[in-house]
């Protein structure tokens, strides 16, 4: 089989090599990718993931079998449909249905017609009505921008002048929406549905790190690390998410007769009283694909290809390892940063790997070129072992211009580097 893969990122990096692995694939496209991919025989286009025609004519071209979707912007902006009407085969959400990732009103509505614990929300669309509803609230209150900001839309008002503030610059930078929340207090975990045309399969958990530093500090960001699996979770708590979360999400899906075979990511935050969900998305996600992909034991193209052909799922065998991956990023990210960082040379092997995404190529050599630059992944038989050989080897390498978090996975081993 041929198979391509949208978007550039860490998640995409990890998708790819997952596909390769499997013994009915020849080859693994990743339109755009990034040049990090090259090496694990991964062949990147130079097309954007939103030109839609190009990557049509690719698949005609190169008879590609289908494609895999990684970025939520593909996706709200209409892919599948796009893909389907011309007969191309396609794993991921229609546009309709990406609506539940770009649009964090049509999402809360959708939880509250079909049960699915969630914070209490309000939806507003002017500065002058939202001021007037934050008398709703309590401090803290949770104040998000309704549409993809990725990463950056949501923020966390302590003071009811913090959130008065924030209000009027969501308005004034040309949002149309916004909502304003229920602040969820809990750990936070990342749960991923593989959905089916027939069934579903839910993949192991993990834990991302969406501070950009040590001990959950500074500002929010794509996420700079993560880990898989969660010893700290009671299987208890586990079972609720299944029954109270993931099972009459998969109905609503289905009572709302949504064009939805992909992946389903729900962001959850587990309170007092039992798993709630913070927010829907769409796909994957960066970087707890990085960590996921690697426990799961089965051939990902066949389970993406039952997935669209709508036959019954196979279960997913979860491997007993542990994986822990430490994004590394510009010095300054998510604020102003530097590009064009030489990094070491990387090198592969039983324990360590290395997906890529903000880097270019310069004289044969890889450089930093955005934000989160690459995941550096280690595998172990515990956490305690994977998060000790991730930042021994990082401890080697002369990092000039980045940063990392040292306490990823820290919540499960009590551990920081
Ligand atoms: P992402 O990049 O994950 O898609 P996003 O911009 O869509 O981010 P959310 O995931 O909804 O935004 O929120 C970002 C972060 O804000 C969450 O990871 C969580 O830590 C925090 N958060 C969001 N909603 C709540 C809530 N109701 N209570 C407490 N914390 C929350």
């Amino acid at each position: 089989q041929k198979l391509l893969v949208i978007g550039s990122g860490g998640r995409e990096h990890a998708i790819a090599k997952k596909l390769l692995a499997s013994p009915h694939v020849a080859q693994v496209f990743c339109a755009p990718g990034n040049p990090g991919m090259v090496e694990d025989g991964i062949v990147t286009l130079g097309i954007s993931e939103l030109d839609f025609e190009a990557l049509k004519g690719f698949c005609y071209e190169e008879e590609i079998d289908w494609t895999f979707v990684g970025p939520e912007n593909a996706l709200v902006a209409g892919i599948v449909d796009s893909f389907e009407a011309d007969g191309f085969k396609i794993f991921g959400p229609d546009k309709r249905a990406a609506k539940l990732e770009g649009s964090k009103d049509f999402a809360m509505r959708f939880m509250n017609k079909h049960a699915i614990p969630t914070a209490r929300f309000e939806t507003y669309q002017s500065s002058e009505t939202a001021l007037a509803g934050l008398a709703h609230f309590t401090e803290p209150v949770v104040i998000k921008a309704d549409g993809l900001a990725a990463g950056k839309g949501v923020v966390i008002a302590t003071t009811k002048a913090d959130a008065e503030k924030e209000i009027a610059l969501m308005f004034k930078k040309g949002q149309k929406q916004i909502v304003l929340s229920e602040f969820l207090a809990g750990p936070e975990y990342s749960l991923f549905v593989v959905v089916g045309k027939n069934g579903h399969r839910i993949l192991p958990l993990a834990q991302d790190h969406k501070r950009a530093l040590d001990d959950d500090k500074g500002a929010n960001t794509g996420g700079m690390g993560a880990y898989s699996p969660l010893p700290q979770l009671a299987q208890a708590d586990y079972e609720k998410m299944v029954t109270e979360v993931v099972e009459p999400t998969i109905a609503g899906l289905r009572a709302e007769d949504f064009n939805y075979c992909g992946i389903l990511y729900i962001g959850l935050i587990l309170t007092k009283t039992g798993p709630k969900v913070i927010e829907y998305n769409v796909r994957l996600g960066d970087p707890e694909t990085q960590v996921v992909l690697p426990r799961v034991e089965n051939d990902l193209a066949l389970l993406v290809e039952k997935a669209l052909s709508g036959e019954t799922l196979p279960e997913i065998k979860v491997s007993q390892d542990a994986c822990i991956g430490v994004v590394i990023a510009a010095e300054g990210y998510p604020g102003q940063y530097e590009t064009g960082q030489v990094l070491p040379t990387f090198t592969e092997t039983e324990q360590l790997s290395f997906d890529y995404a903000n880097v270019a190529e310069k004289e044969h050599e890889l450089i930093g070129n955005g934000g989160r630059i690459v995941t550096v992944l280690a595998k172990a038989e515990t956490l305690a072992k994977a998060q000790a050989e991730v930042y021994a080897f990082l401890a080697t390498k002369e990092l000039t211009g980045c940063y990392y978090r040292h306490d990823i996975g820290t919540k499960a081993t009590q551990k920081k580097y």
